[in-house]
């Protein structure tokens, strides 16, 4: 069995924001040559998250303000984890929107559903932050 790890890096400048990683993680596949197993991406950050779905902007844009509903960034104060810090409500985005993908890897390649795209979700942007790919097959 093969093993592949990699980081990406990200430094989103706004608070939040959707990515479309798909094309560095087929990167990453076509790099550790594997092509029958199964590839694992996850933000490495808890104010982050890695996602499937539409690379739709209608779509983004419904999630931001279906977020924003669920837990509103402002009023900072309405949160108890907002004691030094404003985040609150990235750490809640991140757990409704998930850590991790799985996809499976066929033929070397990444054996999607029909329009599925893989995200980086950020939350709390404005700093370095890491995304893990790691793929094991053979
Ligand atoms: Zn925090």
């Amino acid at each position: 069995m093969k093993s592949y790890r990699k980081e990406l890096w990200f430094n989103v400048p706004t608070r939040r924001a959707f990515i479309n990683i798909t094309s560095q993680v087929q990167e990453c596949l076509h790099e550790s040559g594997i092509s029958e197993g199964l590839i694992l991406v996850n933000a490495m950050h808890i104010t982050a998250s890695v996602f499937i779905n539409d690379d739709e902007s209608g779509l983004h844009y419904d999630y931001e303000v279906w977020l924003e509903k669920l837990a509103p960034h402002e009023p900072v104060s309405q949160y108890r984890h907002n004691v030094g810090e404003d985040n609150a409500d990235a750490h809640l985005k991140r757990q409704v929107m998930g850590r991790e993908v799985v996809v499976a890897v066929t033929d070397g390649q990444l054996d999607f559903g029909t329009w599925e795209q893989i995200f980086y979700g950020e939350f709390d942007g404005g700093r370095k932050k890491r995304v893990l790919v790691k793929i094991i097959g053979e």
